[in-house]
């Protein structure tokens, strides 16, 4: 059977798109390649929130497409956002292209693959038009539900939603993604409960907006959201350690939330709170709807709940109107939260977003100077937390073999930081105080606690 290759762009929830291909593409009986060079079939999982990531991709297949000049037999497509909306265009641009397949139609893939090879036979030439489908699809956020465990992988990510409501003026996920659409509690919870019994410790919940999660399918129960129902469902999963989500909006951190940060034990200290800006004008510009001010008491609410949580941000500099003022307001609220770490973008305009036609852009040099001076000041921030945390005995989940070291093991904290350790593959999958002795950036080195 012929072999297949994924390469993704982006986020983590097109990796996890990209297992659910994968998986379909091995029950049909194709054969995972090592590389993209051994590939019968090359897929290009794409990614549109930057232009730098599309561009990447366009790149990436029009150099397949050079290869599939002199390999006719050669199939190659794209999935996902940037397939989601820039649909037929693709193929004009790219013409040797077969398959353009947008973010509600994964599930269509395997079948696209086949009919692809099927016409590879002379008798049906006359059919070599690409497949383009971007058409959207009810139920289609249910289809995301299998996965392609390694033996012994310890994590997993579970999709629990698709698509946004929240139109913020700056961002194309809504327009890729569709609106939002959640699966039944009862399917998650079975699908966690499964990851478990094949040896899954922790599971992160992904969504576009995850903790505004059934709100518009599901009702509160005693006051709880359906998100937080669903945290509490899973919290009862005998064999199940961690939970953890991303990405969430501010909005979402409900009292029954925090409450939960409160009550779940199963529920990681880490979470991410997407800033986006620190300026009120600008937060207004970004259609945002919470203000600084919000930002700050909910970050206050939540550390009373879950004394040491880790935070983690997301924030754009040189938003449309942006002044020097407005960034200064960012600075100033990144000092005082002191966050663990921080995703700083450059912003970087998006087509058929409202952000893209308004006026007083800012000059790519100073967007280049605040995300640099920001950056700066998250690292001091950062190696301040790594000195607090020197000599302390933290809980870790041994996840496997270090990415740059395969003889060393690498494990998280409940806080999601990540510790390397001198250990034994035997210890994988298991929870270990580790003492920490050692950081680079945001790296921690460790000891364990125990004997091994
Ligand atoms: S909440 Fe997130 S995904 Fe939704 S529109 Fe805003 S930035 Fe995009």
């Amino acid at each position: 059977m012929p072999a297949f290759f994924i390469k993704t762009y982006g986020c983590q929830m097109n990796e996890r798109d990209s297992e659910q291909v994968a998986t379909q593409l091995r029950q049909r009986g194709y054969t995972a390649a090592n590389s993209e060079a051994e590939a019968d079939v090359v897929l290009l999982n794409t990614c549109s929130v930057r232009d730098m990531a599309e561009q990447k991709a366009i790149a990436k297949m029009q150099n397949l497409q050079g290869r599939k000049r002199k390999n006719p037999g050669l199939v190659i497509g794209f999935m996902g956002c940037m397939a989601q909306s820039r649909g037929g265009e693709l193929a004009t641009l790219i013409p040797k292209v077969d398959m353009v397949v947008g973010t509600q139609k994964y599930h269509k893939v395997a079948d696209y693959i086949d009919q692809l090879f099927a016409r590879q036979n002379p008798d049906m030439d006359s059919l070599r038009q690409p497949i383009v489908d971007t058409a959207e699809e009810a139920g289609s956020q249910n289809t995301i539900k299998d996965h392609a465990l390694t033996t012994s992988q310890v994590t997993a990510f579970v999709s629990i939603m698709q698509g946004c409501n929240m139109h913020c003026t700056f961002c194309i996920v809504p327009s890729t993604r569709g609106a939002e659409r959640s699966r039944p509690i009862n399917e998650i919870v079975a699908e966690v409960r499964s990851l478990v019994t094949k040896g899954v410790k922790e599971v992160t919940l992904l969504g576009q907006i995850v903790n505004q999660y059934g709100r518009h399918e599901f009702p509160a129960v005693d006051g709880k959201t359906p998100f937080t129902q669903l945290l509490y469902a899973l919290e009862e999963i005998d064999g199940l350690e961690r939970i953890r989500f991303t990405s969430p909006h501010p909005i979402g951190y409900k009292k029954d939330l925090i409450q939960a940060f409160r009550e779940l034990k199963k529920l990681c200290e880490h979470i991410h709170l997407p800033l986006q800006s620190g300026s009120d004008r600008i937060l207004k510009a970004m259609h945002r709807t919470y203000t600084a001010d919000k930002y700050r008491r909910l970050v206050d609410e939540i550390r009373a709940a879950s004394p040491g949580i880790a935070i983690t941000t997301d924030i754009i500099v040189g938003f449309p109107g942006e002044t020097e003022e407005d960034y200064q307001a960012t600075r100033k609220l990144v000092e005082d939260v002191r966050f663990d770490n921080a995703f700083i973008f450059r912003y970087s305009e998006r087509r058929n977003t409202p952000a893209a036609d308004y006026p007083d852009k800012v000059a790519e040099e100073i967007k280049d100077a605040r995300n640099k001076d920001l950056l700066g000041v998250i690292d001091v921030i950062a190696e301040q937390n790594a000195t607090d945390l020197m000599g302390k005995t933290v809980e870790i989940l041994v996840e496997g073999p270090s990415k740059t070291k395969a003889s060393r093991l690498m494990g998280r904290t409940r806080t999601n930081k990540l510790v390397i350790f001198e250990g034994d593959n035997r210890h994988r999958g298991q929870i270990l105080p580790v003492k920490i002795i050692d950081n680079t950036a945001f790296t921690f080195y460790g000891d364990p606690v125990i004997h091994l």
